[in-house]
């Protein structure tokens, strides 16, 4: 399947307005990405996609949860659809999970969610 169709496929009814550069983010029920023509551009757009169908647009949970759930769907849709998640994007993914929790923390966060944690860090805790 091309990745086109991979992301008309798991795409919602959201509106959504393509850049051509710059942050790609999720608001109000719009999303702001690139086009999905390259495996890492479908990795950010399914990610965009990801936050409004898991209704973190109210933002009611915690920035690194959220970050780590979006990515979750996305790792899943991959899998499904057998594309492999770009080396490049998935140490990028990480690190950004991992200043989210650095930033909970600097902002006073006693506990930290275990699975985002191990996700971001690479960590086995258990
Ligand atoms: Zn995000």
């Amino acid at each position: 399947m091309s990745l086109k169709k991979v992301a008309s496929k798991h795409t919602p009814r959201l509106k959504v307005k393509f850049i051509k550069k710059g942050i790609c983010y999720a608001d109000n029920g719009v999303i702001v990405v690139r086009k999905p023509y390259s495996r890492a551009n479908l990795f950010e757009y399914l990610h965009e996609c990801a936050h409004a169908v898991l209704g973190h647009l109210k933002g009611s949970r915690t920035r690194y949860r959220e970050e780590y759930e979006a990515d979750r769907y996305v790792r899943e849709v991959f899998r499904v659809e057998k594309l492999k998640v770009p080396k490049n994007t998935d140490k990028r993914q990480r690190a950004y999970i991992g200043e989210c929790i650095y930033n909970a923390i600097l902002h006073g966060a006693k506990t930290i969610e275990l699975e985002p944690y191990k996700y971001a860090f690479g960590i086995d805790l258990s």
